[in-house]
């Protein structure tokens, strides 16, 4: 069983640097959670505290149920790899693969048929008898990934595994991780301050920053309902335009204000929202002279397939993202109508936590 959970789990560094605060998360057996944050979030002391490198300050974690806060590393039986992943450079394929089983003292005929698994599920069979250095970079993160799998864990650690690949290779090889653990069944925690990453490989993920979870959601629902402003700016590229509010002549609407105009907001929207926020592709050209409001190009990033447009008002700093299909006719400095619709707003309250 390779279901984890932690509770009120926190690692506090000595010094006093809070690296990890309160985390309440359970993981089900067999479940692939991507843990995405940005740099220093507290990541890599999370992988850390479950293979058992490091101990927690406060709080638990179990593994299939037990306790595993009093347990060595190699109690544990969780496989780790590690961005830097080193091979044994004058070992086979075979040979580091073969490692791992030998210091369990696994016999022969054992060793061999787990190689023979992994290595077939891994596609290395005819690379068998190479060299690290007669290897590409893909290959060798395999060979990497084949090494912890021989071990049969029960739990799978990865830390930025595709972070010294190109991104081709990443997009392959993180196809192939997907795949790998589908066909495995075993439970696994990928971490990566890759958004891009961690939408395409999670069934779920978790958002951290600054040593809290923000939020532990599917893709999808992290797109559509960011839990505070961090996810919405996080998950996301171009992040949400997040704008203030004002209130509306009659005293009872909120409405984003964009550099001192005020937006169509919703009619529904919360009175307690201090913050509006709209994705790139909701912001779309008016359609007529009339609608929406006036803005200046400032900014054109053509993409080929889209092209995103940095507008600023007319009159002030305010500014605002918008993703449109192709390559929009106007360039910089045209002045241009924006419409939104009222119920593409999300709105958060002060604090920056998501309302409504
Ligand atoms: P990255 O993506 O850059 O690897 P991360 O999210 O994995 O970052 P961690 O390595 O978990 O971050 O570190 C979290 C915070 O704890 C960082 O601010 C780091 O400086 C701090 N930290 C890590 N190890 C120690 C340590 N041994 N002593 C003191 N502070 C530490």
């Amino acid at each position: 069983m390779g279901s984890i959970a932690f509770e009120r789990l926190s690692k506090t560094y000595p010094g006093g640097f809070a690296a990890l605060s309160d985390l309440s998360l359970d993981i089900a057996d067999g479940e692939l959670l991507v843990v995405v944050g940005p740099s220093g979030c507290g990541k890599s002391t999370l992988l850390r505290l479950i293979a058992g490198l490091d101990r927690p300050t406060a709080g638990s974690i179990r593994i299939g149920g037990t306790d595993v806060n009093a347990l060595a590393p190699a109690e544990r039986n969780v496989a780790m790899v590690f961005q830097d992943y080193a091979l044994y450079p004058n070992m086979t394929v075979r040979g580091n693969l073969e490692f791992p089983l030998k210091m369990r003292r696994i016999g022969r005929a054992e060793r061999r048929r787990r190689i023979e698994q992994v290595a077939g599920m891994l596609e290395l069979m005819p690379l068998l008898d190479r060299r690290p250095a007669q290897l590409s970079g893909g290959q060798r993160q395999r060979v990497a990934m084949g090494r912890a799998l021989v071990r049969d864990p029960s739990v799978f650690l990865l830390d930025e595994p595709l972070a010294n690949l190109d991104a081709r290779l990443r997009a392959q090889v993180r196809a192939d991780i997907a795949e790998l653990q589908r066909r495995t069944g075993t439970t696994m925690i990928y971490v990566t301050h890759d958004q891009v990453e961690a939408m395409t490989l999670g069934q779920r993920i978790a958002v951290l920053a600054g040593g809290r979870l923000q939020q532990a959601a599917s893709p999808r629902e992290l797109y559509a309902h960011p839990a505070n402003t961090f996810v919405a700016g996080f998950i996301g590229n171009p992040p949400m335009n997040l704008l203030p509010v004002r209130i509306g002549r009659s005293g009872e609407t909120v409405l984003p204000d964009f550099g001192g105009v005020p937006l169509p907001g919703r009619a529904d929207a919360p009175k307690d929202a201090a913050i509006a926020g709209i994705r790139p592709e909701a912001v779309r050209l008016a359609e007529t002279s009339s609608e929406g409001i006036a803005v200046r190009v400032r900014e054109v990033e053509y993409l080929g397939h889209e092209t995103l447009l940095h507008f600023t008002h007319e009159a002030g700093a305010a500014s605002l993202i918008a993703r449109l299909p192709g390559l929009p006719p106007f360039g910089r400095g045209d002045a241009v109508r924006l419409g939104m619709a009222p119920e593409d707003w999300h709105f958060f309250d002060r604090s920056g936590q998501a309302l409504g």
